[in-house]
């Protein structure tokens, strides 16, 4: 592929650039095995050691592999054992499927304003909050609330980030969620991973995720005379494989994007107007962020880039109190659950009604890396990027 075809509008920057044939061993073996489904092989099934793989890798006590992270923040939140209409606080600023996930899990979703890094402002938690999501948006890595029993680390946009204690994001939480979808840090289309140090939730995950049922792998599942309703959230060995093969490249995927970021922070000094967003060193570099002083000044630098054809976004798609799934509280229950549950009152908790966290998103742009590229082609990109940001 040439550097030019590279620097143009894709939207798969980071583990789609390393499918490779060459590397699918693992989706060899189950296709050559004829058997796709986790529960029916006879040795350790591919899916097993995924999470098994990822367990070590991130220092999880529990990895289930399920569909999509949507599934896995259901699970975290279900297995908390919550009463319906139970509240959730999440982030006022990320993407829709988590307040989807709450609704969807018969509990209720309060949007909670974010602070100048665009993370939950655990400052705005009143006192007793149970519920909590904290997303770690573009690989930032978010504080999390103290003293509150069920927090969820969202880890969508964050796999492989680190706390400055070292821990990594997802695991310092009651349970952690990824994605694998299309655009993430790895991808296998769709799928998800939760992640939980808590014994009783990780039994009734695994439960709920395939019918309510006990299983032992390679036997017909069996319902234990406690067992719970479940649903099938049961992994494909086909994707587990991808994943495993994806999972094999984390690190390579995490240096370049490392070294195209310290790359960025070299050649794009502050210019007037323009601020790059720091970021910490446990941080995924998912994309360089930048903070114009105007909303004009960062449309015409949207226009700018993608004239030359250089990939950007902006972050004005997460701005959940705008968004139609929640302002207009429909359900397809026709008593309306679980909206039906919600205390009177907005579910929204800032200062000043989102006007500065409006403020922010218009300023905002972002800027894909290429981890992938050799640190010439790299410099290269973040050339042209300037050269683009020069014009504005
Ligand atoms: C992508 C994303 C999700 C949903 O992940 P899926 O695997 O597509 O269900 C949830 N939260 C955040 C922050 C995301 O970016």
């Amino acid at each position: 592929m040439t550097l030019d075809k590279r620097l143009g509008q894709r939207f798969l920057p980071y583990g789609a650039n390393y499918l490779d044939w060459s590397d699918m061993h693992e989706l060899r073996e189950a296709v050559e095995h004829g058997v796709l489904f986790r529960y029916q092989t006879e040795n350790e099934s591919i899916a097993s050691r995924l999470e098994r793989r990822v367990a070590e890798r991130l220092g999880a006590g529990h990895v289930l592999a399920v569909h999509n992270c949507t599934e896995a923040l259901r699970l975290a939140l279900i297995a908390a054992r919550p009463r319906s209409g139970d509240l959730v606080h999440i982030p006022a600023v990320t993407f829709v499927a988590v307040a989807g996930a709450v609704l969807s899990s018969g509990l209720i979703p309060v949007l909670v304003d974010v602070d100048d890094s665009l993370s939950l402002d655990r400052t705005l938690l009143p006192p007793g909050t149970q519920r909590v999501i904290v997303a770690h948006m573009e690989g930032t890595v978010a504080a999390l609330p103290q003293g509150v029993p069920y927090v969820v680390e969202d880890c969508a946009q964050a796999l492989g980030a680190r706390f400055p204690d070292g821990r990594h994001a997802g695991t310092a939480g009651y349970a952690g969620t990824f994605s694998f979808h299309h655009n993430k840090v790895l991808t296998s289309g769709e799928g998800g991973l939760v992640v939980t140090g808590d014994e009783d939730a990780w039994a009734t995950m695994r439960c709920y995720h395939d019918h309510g049922s006990a299983r032992v792998p390679g036997r017909y599942p069996t319902w234990n005379q406690d067992a719970h309703y479940g649903e099938n959230f049961v992994t494909s060995e086909g994707v587990a494989a991808v994943q495993y093969q994806q999972f094999r490249h984390l690190d390579e995927v995490l240096a370049g994007l490392e070294r195209m970021h310290a790359i960025a922070m070299e050649e794009l000094p502050d210019r007037q107007g323009l601020h790059v967003l720091p970021r910490a060193a446990g941080d995924v570099k998912i994309s360089l962020r930048f903070r114009w002083e105007s909303r004009e000044l960062r449309d015409a630098a949207v226009a700018a880039l993608t004239e030359r054809g250089i990939a950007n976004w902006t972050l004005n798609k997460y701005l959940l109190p705008e968004h139609p799934v929640l302002t207009g509280r429909r359900s397809l229950y026709s008593d309306g659950f679980p909206w039906n549950l919600a205390p009177g009152g907005p579910l929204a908790l800032s200062r000043d009604g989102f006007a500065r966290t409006r403020d922010l998103l218009d300023r905002t742009l972002c800027v894909p890396l290429s981890p992938e590229l050799p640190e010439a082609g790299q410099a290269l990109a973040v050339k042209a990027v300037r050269q683009a940001l020069e014009t504005v």
